[in-house]
């Protein structure tokens, strides 16, 4: 089959492929643990059930719904943007979302024209270059240095700043780092964008896990020309453990906002009317179990973060929130005879039946992604198969 160049230039998504392994392999009968995957372990909170069963038995979820999201659902997520960040958007600045992923996708769709370039830091969550190139942008690759927490500097994006940049993506907290940018830095972008006209999107989708006393900053909060100048992405899958209901939202210039609806109404016509009644329970309805799942999660990183720093040859620095560690696995890849983190990564889970991803996916060559989104005593075994591997090869 002939199929498009667009078609052809894509690469799938990297955490996918890995974890679409680790599946068949456990098919085959393998006890295969697997540290791959971004999305919680949690089942969605009952309340939020109990709203989409409520909209499915009184009839509402049957009808197609407003292709911007239905009116409630809108209204949830400008109340729950104010009461969290403080700034009330108004209607017509926000527009649902089939996940955070298709929003950012309709956003680029909106913004972008051949040649417009696309600052996106490296390392990068798997999506973004592929979907700024099904725009027809051009991505460009900023490395965002290890040793400053995988975050970039003004410095660093004025290199790369040309008459062509029309965008950058902000990802904090991020994927795959789990590292934040304080208020400070944000600002320092922030203005820095303002000044050359480019135009911010802010992907704050890990926005309510954050751990151990550290503090979020979102977009929202810093001065009204950064905020004008910021498109802010973020959705329910990850801090209501919703990730199969695939609710997004995007915020900012109404005129963007309803270019994107108009992108919905002739692409999916509306996201599933089930799942914005749910949507709706879980940003405006109690939010204990918000607290109880990050709790979780912190307990998880405070009991995987000291296992995995102690692997031989690992380098890594605490992360801050999100689920993911990050670690620097050059020297341990030396010392067990790879040069090629795909290949020590592909080993793992053949040999030592542990999946987890490559850097290589999220552009760097001497780390691997570990998802801590699992139970403590799955998230222990797998460390002590990757470091019984180590030994051995050793
Ligand atoms: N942005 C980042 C950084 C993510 O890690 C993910 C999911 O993995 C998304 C966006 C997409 O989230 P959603 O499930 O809402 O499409």
């Amino acid at each position: 089959m002939n199929l498009s160049q667009r078609a052809r230039q894509l690469t799938p998504s990297a955490t996918l492929a890995t974890a679409q392994k680790a599946m068949e392999l456990k098919k085959t009968g393998v006890d295969v643990i697997s540290l791959t995957l971004g999305q919680p372990d949690f089942v969605t909170p009952i309340n939020i059930q109990q709203a989409a069963i409520l909209s499915i038995e009184n009839g509402e979820a049957s009808f197609y719904a407003p292709s911007n999201g239905i009116y409630p659902l809108r209204q949830a997520i400008i109340d729950r943007i104010e009461t969290d960040h403080g700034y009330r958007y108004s209607l017509d600045e926000v527009v649902v979302s089939e996940g955070a992923k298709f929003g950012l996708y309709a956003l680029f769709q909106v913004l972008l024209d051949k040649e417009d370039e696309v600052i996106i830091p490296v390392p990068y969550w798997v999506s973004y270059a592929e979907q700024v190139k099904l725009a027809d942008g051009t991505p460009i690759f900023v490395e965002a240095k290890e040793t400053n927490q995988f975050k970039v500097t003004v410095e660093d994006l004025e290199n790369a700043r040309t008459d062509k940049t029309k965008l950058v993506i902000i990802n904090s907290p991020s994927n795959p780092t789990g590292m934040l940018y304080s208020k400070h830095e944000l600002e320092a972008i922030g203005n820095w964008a303002v000044k050359h006209n480019v135009f911010i999107v802010a992907d704050e989708i890990y926005g309510q896990l954050i751990y151990n006393g550290n503090e979020f900053t979102s977009m929202i909060e810093l001065s009204d020309a950064i905020r004008k100048q910021t498109f802010i992405i973020n959705g329910v899958s990850k801090s209501y453990a919703m990730t199969g209901w695939r609710i997004g939202y995007v915020l900012g210039d109404k005129e963007v906002i309803k270019a994107i609806n108009t992108i919905n109404s002739q692409s999916i016509s509306n996201c599933g009317t089930v799942s914005q009644y749910a949507a709706v329970e879980a940003l405006s309805g109690p939010q204990v179990s918000v607290e109880t799942m990050r709790k979780s999660f912190e307990e998880r990183l405070n009991t995987i973060y000291p296992l995995v720093e102690a692997l031989p040859g690992v380098s890594i620095e605490k992360p801050k929130s999100a689920f993911y560690l990050y670690p620097n696995v050059r020297q341990t890849m030396t010392l067990c005879g790879y040069d090629n983190v795909t290949a020590f990564v592909d080993d793992l889970l053949e040999e030592a039946h542990v999946a987890v991803v490559s850097g290589e996916g999220f552009g760097t060559k001497d780390h691997i992604r570990i998802s801590y989104a699992t139970n403590i005593e799955t998230i222990k075994k797998g460390v002590e198969r990757i470091a019984s591997f180590i030994e051995k090869k050793q």
